[in-house]
């Protein structure tokens, strides 16, 4: 991809991240988009799923300021996002998935029991979870079925956090 496209990209998932549109990304972005993906799918925050997503979307910060918040005033802004987050994600992809997976495995199970089964996520579910971490109708769509590809209708925890890591490091397909 060019550089102009590069950048595009990098734009589109910092505004993913930065949910409150405030132009840095803190630890509210992640509460916000726990509490979003809570209300999506008619789950309390008080259930084991609903504490284990909190409890994800803080380790998730965590992780990501470790990586990122190179000035460490717990804020990070476009600039650190793009030469520290996305390179070094981009770098060391089994590091993104290991501080996103607690946040992602327990939003995948709470899409996973309003709308799915044991098995995995309905490509509905899996479209809903997109839209609501920032994908746009169309673009969540077309990823979350692209997942399905035995056309059964249900998308593993493994694919779905495949495609998430995919997604957060930029080189996914656009989804914006
Ligand atoms: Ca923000
Ligand atoms: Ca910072």
């Amino acid at each position: 991809m060019d550089s102009a496209e590069y950048e595009r990209k990098t734009a589109a998932r910092f505004a993913s991240f930065d949910q409150d549109g405030n132009g840095y990304i803190d630890r509210e972005d992640f509460s916000a988009a726990a509490a979003a993906i809570l209300a999506e799918f008619d789950t309390t925050a008080r259930c084991d799923k609903g504490q284990a997503l909190y409890s994800g979307a803080e380790a998730f910060w965590q992780g990501m300021a470790g990586i990122a918040d190179v000035d460490g005033d717990q804020r990070v802004t476009r600039g650190e996002f793009v030469t520290g987050a996305v390179k070094r994600l981009r770098d060391n992809p089994e590091r993104f998935a290991e501080i996103a997976r607690p946040f992602l495995h327990a939003a995948i199970e709470i899409a996973a029991a309003s709308d799915g089964g044991d098995e995995g996520v309905t490509v509905g579910a899996a479209t809903r979870l997109l839209r609501v971490l920032g994908a746009d109708q169309e673009a969540a769509e077309r990823v979350a079925t692209a997942l399905d590809a035995d056309g059964d209708g249900i998308i593993t925890e493994s694919e779905t956090l495949s495609a998430f890591a995919v997604y957060y490091t930029v080189d996914g397909p656009d989804t914006q």
